[in-house]
């Protein structure tokens, strides 16, 4: 029985191109895993600074709904 493959191809860090390290496969270092990871996300995430309205919007709007009346409180309507 042989050793497992190991399924580093390359070999190489695909951010400096030196030698991978075992512990931060395929990258070299913890530092060029997080290169990679921020490139990723910049690149994917290419989305315009909109900000999607939060939960607390949606709470603060039905309590206004609550507030005038248009959900009637069935207790006090007996
Ligand atoms: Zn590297």
């Amino acid at each position: 029985m042989t050793a497992p493959v190991n399924d580093n191809r390359t070999g190489t860090c695909p951010i400096c191109q030196k030698e991978a390290s075992a512990s931060h496969k395929p990258f070299c270092s913890t530092r060029c895993k997080d290169v990679d990871l921020g490139r990723w996300l910049n690149g994917g995430y290419a989305i315009p600074a909109v900000e999607p309205p939060d939960e607390g919007d949606l709470e603060e709007a039905l309590r206004e709904a609550f507030q005038s009346g248009e959900m009637g409180d069935p207790d006090s309507n007996s």
